[in-house]
């Protein structure tokens, strides 16, 4: 890996080899110290010949930039390269000028596959046969998913309480999935002592350095597919923050190369019930670690990436904002109605944090917008249920149509 440097702690400077396997900096207490992954541009940029005409088949596109080496076998199943679309009729609802990343068309429904494909090709290439991670559902979906693509091992730990779709997936690809009767913060905590006691390889959000980079390409393709035409804004939902961070990284990497001229202002939305990134890049007194919110995918009490995240809002000249679970679930129904794009709560959040950052004075009318939806609605069909009304019933009778719809 010539193209990746080392392993560089932001806390106390500390670097580390980036060929071994070391998730935080042992010299502070618990995961605080995150590793950041620091890379050689110039190699990068000698490697990366790659056109970029929007012409995307999928994220491997940009191998140059992850942190694999170069005779690594990737563990693939198509991820990344998902569509842009124009979003005019969501946009005269909102007073913007709308598009839609829809990166629920991911292979297991979510964004976090770009990630989960770099984990598990790294925890390949190190020899490891049985990977682990603490989720709120995705993470574990997607983690099973892959492994069985890799022919790991997978043992994953999820809140009981997760959507059943989410639970149902990851056991049909075959993974060990250990509901714990409690929160995701502490199916986290669990995880980690696992991986202490057995030696597996995390793909923990944050922990494991190089999850976050996965998620760079998702930047790398935002940059690409708005070359002509960069947003004023684009918009994530954050729940450990790692997508907003990885989202940002990615698009400010093709600026700095100059593959692009300007870079967004990135958006963060958290739930109103789980906003401790929010309030700390609010500078609010008090960040209450609690997670109640129907958005399982960013019910976090404590963010792993509070740090990442609120560099990218900062960085980028962004905000953030935060919205009730009825604004979650009418932005779900909204998205579905307008645009055609089933959204899970945490991916429709964005819809939702934009009609705010209107309201508050954010975005202005006729800005720029590409919110990037992290996954699809297929999974938890009961918050859709909520979001968009129940099924009405009839009769198999003409008579009950007309009744309903008249002559
Ligand atoms: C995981 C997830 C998020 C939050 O991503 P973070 O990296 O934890 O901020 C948002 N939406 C969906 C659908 C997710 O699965
Ligand atoms: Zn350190």
């Amino acid at each position: 890996m010539d193209h990746v440097t080392t392993l560089a702690c932001p806390l106390c400077g500390e670097t580390y080899d980036p060929e071994q396997v070391i998730y935080t900096c042992p010299n502070h207490e618990g995961v605080t110290g995150i590793l950041e992954v620091e890379y050689d541009y110039d190699v990068i940029d000698d490697r990366f010949d790659a056109d970029l005409d929007g012409d995307i088949p999928d994220q491997w596109k940009y191998r140059a930039f992850l942190p694999v080496a170069e005779d690594a076998e990737i563990v693939s199943l198509g991820e990344g390269g998902t569509d842009i679309l124009d979003a005019p009729r969501l946009g005269a609802e909102l007073g913007v000028e709308m598009r839609i990343k829809d990166d629920g068309r991911n292979p297991t429904g979510v964004l976090k596959d770009r990630a989960t494909s770099v984990a598990v090709t790294k925890a390949k290439a190190a020899g490891r046969d049985v990977i682990t991670c603490a989720s709120t559902g995705n993470a574990a979906a997607s983690l099973g998913g892959y492994a069985a693509r890799g022919g790991l091992d997978c043992r994953i730990f999820v809140p009981d309480d997760a959507p059943e779709g989410k639970l149902a997936q990851p056991l049909v690809y075959g993974a060990d999935v250990l509901g714990v009767a409690g929160s995701y913060d502490e199916a986290y905590d669990l995880s980690l002592e696992v991986t202490e006691e057995f030696g597996w390889y995390n793909r923990n959000a944050a922990i494991n350095p190089f999850q976050v980079e996965g998620k760079r390409t998702v930047g790398h393709e935002l940059a690409e597919q708005t070359r002509d035409d960069c947003p004023d804004w684009v918009v994530f939902s954050m729940g450990d923050g790692c997508s907003i961070a990885g989202g940002w990284k990615g698009f400010r990497e093709f600026a700095d190369l100059d593959y692009v001229e300007n870079t967004p202002k990135m958006l963060g939305v958290q739930a109103a019930g789980a906003s401790a990134i929010h309030d700390t890049f609010q500078n609010h007194d008090d960040i209450a670690e609690v997670a109640d919110t129907l958005a399982d995918s960013i019910a976090v009490g404590r963010p792993r990436n509070t740090l990442k995240a609120c560099t990218a809002l900062d960085e980028s000249g962004g905000d953030s904002v935060v919205v009730t679970d009825d604004e979650i679930l009418a932005a779900e129904a909204t998205l579905g109605r307008t645009e055609g794009i089933y959204a899970e709560p945490a991916g429709a959040a964005p819809i939702a944090g934009i009609r705010t950052a209107r309201q508050e004075g954010i975005i202005e009318a006729g800005e720029s917008v590409v919110a990037v939806v992290t996954g699809n609605g297929l999974k938890d069909a009961e918050s859709a249920m909520r979001a968009a009304g129940e099924v009405e019933r009839i009769d198999p009778n003409l008579g009950d149509v007309v009744e309903r719809y008249g002559e």
